[in-house]
């Protein structure tokens, strides 16, 4: 387990805000929305993304979770998951329904999500409905996810859509036939932002001021991510 800021352990299963989810009343249903990512950084595109779910699917909670080991991005440089974590921590402090969870980061090995969701459903108790939320991109691809079933039975998907960007009846019918998992389609702002753009505006000298929240921005400039230059090499170290 990653020690906090303070290099103490904590005292948290999942995350420090909703550990208790689902308890206040067992009768009520909850709604519990998983960011999955790899957030190297994270920006406005993922944050408005989490918060228009949560706003139209009436969600309770949205926890991010970003990745230990991608298996997808293996051949790349990928951030140390400590200061990934902590620019998600600053970027949902501000949001009372959103917080940040190392489960994934805490696991040994590669990630999968399936293993995430197991994770969640064994310690959220059967009143919280896990949604996993999704760009519509990955949304395709989830046939071939380890244990795609399994998701299935695990937690409903978000697809998230941008304006203009319909997915296709097809392609619809497909993933709600053929593949078992409960699907709803979202359409959000569309905010072409990606955290490659910022990781290569970055390495050029040019501003992310804006594309991230403030707090996120300063921390990747005091501690010299991304930079192409000595300093970017001693991020890594
Ligand atoms: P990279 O450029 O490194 O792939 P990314 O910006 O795509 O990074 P990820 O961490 O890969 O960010 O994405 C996490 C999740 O957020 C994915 O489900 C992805 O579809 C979604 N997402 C990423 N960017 C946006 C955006 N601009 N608007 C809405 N959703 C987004
Ligand atoms: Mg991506």
């Amino acid at each position: 387990m990653l020690p906090d800021r303070e290099g103490a352990a904590r005292q948290y299963a999942v995350c420090e805000r909703f550990d208790d989810l689902g308890k206040d009343d067992p009768d009520r249903t909850y709604r519990l929305g998983i960011m999955g990512g790899t957030f190297d950084p994270v920006h406005i595109g993922h944050l408005a993304c989490a918060e228009q779910a949560r706003d139209e699917l009436g969600m309770d909670a949205i926890i991010f979770i970003p990745a230990g080991v991608p298996v997808y991005k293996k051949d790349q440089k990928v951030t140390p998951a400590a200061d990934r974590l902590e620019m998600c921590r600053l970027a949902v402090a501000s949001n009372p329904a959103f917080d940040v969870s190392s489960i994934e980061v805490d696991r040994e090995g590669d990630t999968y999500t399936v293993d995430t969701l197991r994770q969640l459903r064994a310690h959220y108790p059967d009143n919280v409905e896990l949604f996993f939320i999704t760009g519509a991109d990955a949304v395709m691809s989830i046939m071939k996810w380890r244990d795609s079933a399994q998701i299935a039975h695990l937690a409903k998907l978000v697809a998230v859509t941008r304006p203009g960007y319909a997915p296709p009846e097809e392609m619809k019918r497909v993933l709600r036939e053929r593949t078992g998992f409960q699907v709803s389609f979202l359409e959000v702002t569309g905010l072409d932002v990606s955290s490659s753009d910022l990781r290569r505006r970055v390495a050029d000298g040019r501003s992310i001021r804006y594309l991230t929240k403030e707090v996120v921005f300063r921390y990747i400039e005091e501690h010299g991510l991304y930079r192409n230059d000595e300093e970017g090499e001693r991020a890594w170290s």
